[in-house]
């Protein structure tokens, strides 16, 4: 066949079989709605460092000295923008007569190993005033004693730097006198800052997680990104290096802990 007759098959073949192409739905004002695609986070090595608590404060460029004029120690840090929205907060609460004091700031996965294990193992003893070695010889009940108030290693929201314990550690302190000044001045403003309270009471809208501290307030406008990122990739497995890690995925520890916490700071 001559080499013209050829070609004029191929384009006859060619324009017979026009490409397909898959149709694309237009929306429209008064068309159906389609669900938005889902947003994906994806999965970055830094972010899950920073999540699980694996670095070290002191080194890390992102992470400044707590003045210990705002603390009850030394050697306390923060994330510079929790801190930096800090220091706006308790001026204001100066000038309306409080004093805040961050009683705990950052702390790593090494940190939070060495309160855990030392609950674990009964060396501190209990709020409530039990040795949990001794009360809870069975490892999941151990744990979900400790988990009352105590985060496993790799699963605290103060290994963000965002988080901090002010002014005491018992509830009561919170419910009369300078206490409750200081906690309903919280209340009013803390939210103006970027801070609000993860672990309030639990009841039918916080059902798991630790029971209500009234110390504890998180920067939200960093810690609402770390718990998405915890979301979409952090799984019990991970949960692992210490005493008892090995109950972690049966206390479902990432869902119940992690993100069993106030839904009103997320929104
Ligand atoms: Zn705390």
């Amino acid at each position: 066949m001559h080499r013209s007759i050829y070609l004029l098959l191929f384009i006859a073949v060619s324009c017979s079989n026009p490409p397909k192409t898959t149709p694309v739905s237009v929306s429209t004002s008064t068309g159906p709605l389609t669900a938005p695609a889902p947003i994906v986070m994806p999965h970055d090595a830094a972010m899950e460092k920073h999540v699980m608590g694996l670095f070290e404060p002191a080194e890390d460029p992102r992470f400044v000295l707590v003045n210990p004029s705002h603390a009850d120690k030394k050697g306390l840090y923060l994330h510079q923008d929790t801190y930096g929205a800090f220091l706006k907060m308790y001026g204001a609460a100066r000038s309306a007569g409080i004093k805040l004091q961050i009683r705990s700031a950052t702390r790593n996965f090494k940190y939070q190993k060495g309160i855990w294990e030392r609950k674990w193992t009964g060396e501190t003893i209990l709020s409530n005033g039990e040795d949990a070695s001794k009360v809870y010889p069975n490892s999941y009940d151990r744990a979900k004693k400790i988990l009352e108030y105590s985060s496993m290693p790799g699963t605290s929201r103060h290994h963000w730097g965002t988080d901090i314990d002010l002014n005491n550690f018992n509830n009561s302190w919170f419910e009369s006198g300078e206490g409750l000044v200081l906690f309903n001045w919280l209340e009013a403003n803390a939210h103006t800052y970027g801070f609000c309270r993860p672990y309030t009471l639990k009841d039918a809208s916080r059902p798991e997680g630790y029971n209500e501290e009234k110390w504890h307030w998180s920067y939200t406008p960093l810690a609402n990104k770390l718990t998405a990122y915890a979301e979409a990739h952090l799984e019990d497995k991970m949960i692992t290096g210490f005493m008892g890690s090995e109950v972690a995925d049966s206390l479902d520890v990432v869902q119940k802990y992690v993100l069993g916490i106030n839904r009103g700071c997320v929104h």
